[in-house]
Order: structure tokens, then C-alpha cells, then sequence
């Protein structure tokens, strides 16, 4: 008889997982994914198009078109709740709510920006998550330097934040350059980190390439004060001190897209506890940012490249339930990375090598392509 994956989220986990089912299975499995949003939008990229170095279309794809080409069904809609005794999924959509049925269900709904309630910062702050983001970001560097110039600054010294303040910087000297009528305005940019030092849990050479990088830069560094509270203009610290910012990016946290669940699963701070299999339960999957691991050897981070591993075993794992075959745990494989610092860039490579080159930047767009064709397709 026919057998129901539905998929919620079309993010690195559940789009790619989507295209691998859509290979390997029975004629007559049905996929379906879910997702609100038309477009997948490939995130390590999304400091690029800040950076006005990328267009938003080079890095997005829509949807429904990869799955009419793979073989699946794409839903645009909102999964609000998982009955699991009826093994069905709500679907809100922009004009019905449907009830989809399903054998397996994959849950891979991500993160969103976290504020942690800190007073002020969701309504002064521009988060850098989706699309709009960037747009918006966009649109208050061209105001500031429209009136003059001014003073902006990213909270969150972890990788994001660290990419996303070189990018403000090469975004507002581009668009200096090029709109003559502007004159020789500027943006002092400040980096504000709540941890002692930025980077939390990289090596030591690393942070070190990136601070002299910050310093040559221009862009002053905050540590080890965290945030207290946004107000217009202003970052008030835990200490008393008040940082001037036009503008302010929030790169600081993410917490679990939730979707309620009957009977409730157990969860960590909101991600979805799993074994090694990632299961959750007979019938459910978990993978990408939504996942927690409950005896995992090793810690797994919350970033594209795990997804897209969990997006492998996640394949074998459904097929195996499906066809009644053994599941395969899940393990992390560091492959290393890249972190953008403007025009340059700095690698950790095989675990301990750490490199500062320009030609990491030329290295990773070649790797964020075969990445990027290995999701859309
Ligand atoms: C600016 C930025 C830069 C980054 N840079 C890197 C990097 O360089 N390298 C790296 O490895 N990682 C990077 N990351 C992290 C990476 O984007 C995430 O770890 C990755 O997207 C997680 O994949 P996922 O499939 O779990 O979730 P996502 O890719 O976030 O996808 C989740 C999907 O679920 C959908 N969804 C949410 N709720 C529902 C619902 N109720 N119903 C249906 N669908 C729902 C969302 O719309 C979304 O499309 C970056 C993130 C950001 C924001």
C-alpha cells in the first residue's frame, strides 16, 4: 500500500531529504513537504548579498519548482500541529486549513532569531535570518549615510556576527564609492560580544586572525559586557556603558521553530529531544537546528553543514523504517570551515590548521556552489 512522508520545513535538512526520498523510493510513495515560505535560501550566503557582493536570486531557489522537477509535493503552508495519535499534520495555508496524513513524519522546521527578552531588542534591532532581513539591514545603511553617516553595530561575536559586521562594512564603503552625491560619509561600526572573547570555542590563532582583522579594519570590539538593554541610538551594557549605534544587527542566538505536538514530546529549552537515530518517535524523525540530541558522543552544532549530514542518515533512516531494515546513528564529522572577513578570509582545516588567505574566499564560493546545486539541484 502507497506510504505518506510528510516533511515540515524546507530548509538544508528537510528540502534536501525531500530530493533524496524522491529518488530512492517506491513509485508509489508520496512525499510531501511543507514549508510558509516560496523560496529556500541557501544562509551562509546571505553575508554576501549583505556584503553587495551577491544577488538575493543567486542564493535562493524557488520551492515548488525543485519539487515538480524531484517528484514530490510542496505545500506552502504553516504546519501548526502534529496530531500523532491520527498520525496527521494542520496545515495552514493563505486560504485553507488541510489535514495531511502520514506514515513518517520529518521534523525539520529549523530556528528563528532569538531576543532572550532583552529589553529593547526586538524592536530596535534588525535581525539577519531570512530574505527581508538583508533588505532591510540594506535599506538603514543607505538612510544613514543618506543623512550624514553614523555609528552601527552587530551584537553577537560568534561566526555569524563576526561575517555580518565585515559585510556592513563593504556594503556602506560600496555604496560610498559608488553614489558619488553621498561624499565622504562613513559608518563606525562596533562588534558587541556578551562572552570574554569572540568566537567562543574556536582555537586560539583563529580569534587572534580575526581581532588583528577587526582592529586593521577600523571596527571597535566590545567583550565580555553583555548586552542590558536597546534603546534609539543606543546599547546599554550590563556594566553601565553606553555604545552609540545608528542601526543595530542582532547576530546573538537562535531558538527552536516549535510546532505543537499531541501527545508533547520531550524537549531541550524547545529542541526536540532525539536518540541517535533521530528518532523521536515509531513514526517521527527529527533533523537540522530542531534537533537535540539526548547521548550524543560528540556536541552538534547548530549549522548547515551538520543538516545536510543529518539530511544523509535522515534518507537511509526513512527508507529503513519504511521498508523494515536497520537504522543507521547519526555522527558528526567536523569537515571544517570558512569564516568571511570582508575581502579575506580564515579556514580551519583537518581540526587544527588555521589559515588566514584571500583565496579561502575563491575556495569557499567554489564549495558553497557544489553545495548550493546539491539542495536545488
Ligand atoms: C546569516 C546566517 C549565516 C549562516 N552561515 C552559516 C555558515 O556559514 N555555515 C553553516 O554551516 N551554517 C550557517 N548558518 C546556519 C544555518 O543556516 C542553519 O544551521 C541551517 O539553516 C539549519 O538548517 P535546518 O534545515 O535545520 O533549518 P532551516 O534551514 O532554517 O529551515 C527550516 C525551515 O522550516 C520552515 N518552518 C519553520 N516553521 C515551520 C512550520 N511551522 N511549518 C512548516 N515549515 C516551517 C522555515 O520556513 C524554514 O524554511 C547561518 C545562519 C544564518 C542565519
Amino acid at each position: 500500500m502507497s506510504k505518506r512522508i510528510v516533511i515540515i520545513g524546507a530548509g538544508f535538512a528537510g528540502l534536501l531529504t525531500a530530493r533524496n526520498l524522491a529518488r530512492r523510493c517506491h513509485a508509489d510513495e508520496q512525499i510531501f513537504l511543507v514549508d510558509p515560505r516560496p523560496r529556500f535560501v541557501f544562509t551562509p550566503w546571505l553575508v554576501d548579498v549583505l556584503a553587495g557582493d551577491m544577488k538575493m536570486d543567486e542564493i535562493t531557489h524557488p520551492i515548488d519548482e525543485i519539487a515538480g522537477r524531484s517528484g514530490f509535493s510542496f505545500i506552502q503552508g504553516k504546519a501548526s500541529e502534529v496530531v500523532r495519535e491520527e498520525r496527521r499534520v494542520i496545515v495552514e495555508t493563505a486560504d485553507d486549513i488541510k489535514s495531511v496524513g502520514y506514515d513518517v513524519l520529518l521534523l525539520c522546521q529549523g530556528a528563528h532569531t532569538a531576543f532572550y527578552g532583552i529589553p529593547g531588542t526586538q524592536e530596535c534591532c534588525l535581525p539577519l535570518k531570512v530574505e527581508e532581513d538583508v533588505r532591510r539591514i540594506h535599506g538603514a545603511v543607505k538612510a544613514l549615510l543618506e543623512q550624514g553617516g553614523g555609528t552601527a553595530a552587530v551584537i553577537g561575536g560568534g561566526p555569524t556576527g563576526i561575517e555580518a559586521v565585515f559585510s556592513l562594512k563593504r556594503y556602506a564603503e560600496k555604496q560610498v564609492r559608488e553614489n558619488p552625491k553621498l561624499g565622504s560619509v562613513s559608518l563606525s561600526l562596533t562588534l558587541v560580544q556578551a562572552a570574554p572573547q569572540i568566537l567562543p570555542g574556536f582555537s586560539t590563532t583563529l580569534v587572534d586572525h580575526v581581532a588583528a582583522e577587526l582592529k586593521r579594519q577600523g571596527i571597535v570590539v566590545s567583550v565580555g559586557d553583555p548586552v542590558a538593554r536597546v534603546e534609539d541610538h543606543t546599547i546599554v551594557t550590563n556594566s553601565g556603558k553606553r555604545i552609540q549605534s545608528d542601526m543595530t544587527v542582532w547576530a546573538a542566538g537562535i531558538e527552536a521553530n516549535t510546532v505543537p505536538i499531541a501527545p508533547e514530546p520531550e524537549t531541550n529549552h524547545g529542541y526536540l529531544i532525539v536518540d541517535n537515530y533521530m528518532h523521536l518517535g515509531p513514526d517521527i524523525f527529527v533533523a537540522g537546528d530542531v534537533a537535540s540530541f539526548r547521548l550524543h558522543n560528540a556536541v552538534v552544532p547548530k549549522t548547515a553543514q551538520a543538516a545536510m549530514q543529518m539530511a544523509g542518515v535522515l534518507t537511509k533512516n526513512v527508507l529503513a523504517a519504511l521498508y523494515g531494515k536497520d537504522l543507521k546513528p547519526f555522527n558528526i564529522e567536523n569537515k571544517g570551515f570558512i569564516i568571511t572577513l570582508g575581502t579575506t578570509a580564515v579556514a580551519s582545516l583537518f581540526h587544527r590548521l588555521t589559515i588566514k588567505s584571500s583565496l579561502f574566499m575563491f575556495l569557499r564560493k567554489v564549495f558553497y556552489r557544489a553545495r548550493f546545486k546539491e539542495i536545488v539541484g
